[in-house]
């Protein structure tokens, strides 16, 4: 499976904010945004000049693809999906986003991370209505229930989690038991109720260039 070799921070600062792709770490003083204000490589100390209006578009586009940890085809292929929807095609690409299980997981505040969470769900751990659900694009509908899986329940990743809580309160399209480490999808959710940090209408505007 095709996947990003390059620093998981080296992104964030490309994009020059925190893109939160690496759990606790994101949140300490650590962060390599909090140390190194300025784009990774050789110019990267340089004064950015202004960005083009195309600039801009490919900028939010990969931030986007980077939040969610998508490849480009496979952004290209959502973006294709959320123009055939009903709707705006920008709010239904969040929201297909979104539906990923291994975005699903870390709302739930059963991974530290999205990075974290794919992990956990490629390693075989969850289950969606109590069948086998280990590919991390897989999308969630309106009830689906996602469970750790009877066999992972002991491992100590989620004793940890069950005895100190989720990592984080889930949206309100989404319930947690964190006692029997299950979720529910309540509904799927609105534009408004996705707290992601972009301007998905630039996204349209650069597919449809
Ligand atoms: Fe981004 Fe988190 Fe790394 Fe900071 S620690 S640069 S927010 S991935």
């Amino acid at each position: 499976m095709a996947r990003y070799t390059d620093s998981v921070c080296r992104q964030c600062r490309r994009e020059g904010e925190k893109l939160f792709l690496k759990g606790d770490r994101c949140y300490s003083e650590k962060c390599s945004v909090e140390r190194r204000a300025y784009a990774p490589g050789m110019h990267g100390q340089r004064r950015r000049g202004k960005t083009s209006e195309y600039g801009l578009q490919l900028r939010e586009k990969q931030k986007t693809r980077r939040i969610y940890g998508v490849l480009e085809k496979q952004f290209s292929n959502y973006f294709d999906k959320a123009e055939r929807m009903e709707g705006v095609a920008g709010e239904n690409l969040l929201i297909l986003l979104e539906r990923r299980l291994d975005n699903v997981v870390f709302r739930l505040g059963l991974a530290s991370s999205r990075a974290e969470a794919r992990q956990l769900v490629n390693h075989n751990h969850f289950m969606i209505n109590g069948k086998k659900a280990n590919i991390p694009s897989m999308l969630v509908k309106a009830g689906d229930v996602i469970s750790v899986k009877e066999s992972s329940m002991d491992s100590p990743k989620f004793q940890e989690i069950k005895a100190a809580g989720a990592y984080k309160t889930p949206p309100e399209w989404l319930e947690i038991d964190i006692e029997n480490l299950t979720g529910r999808v309540l509904s799927l959710p609105t534009r408004e109720q996705i707290d992601t940090q972009v301007n998905e209408q630039l996204i349209v505007e650069l597919y449809s260039r």
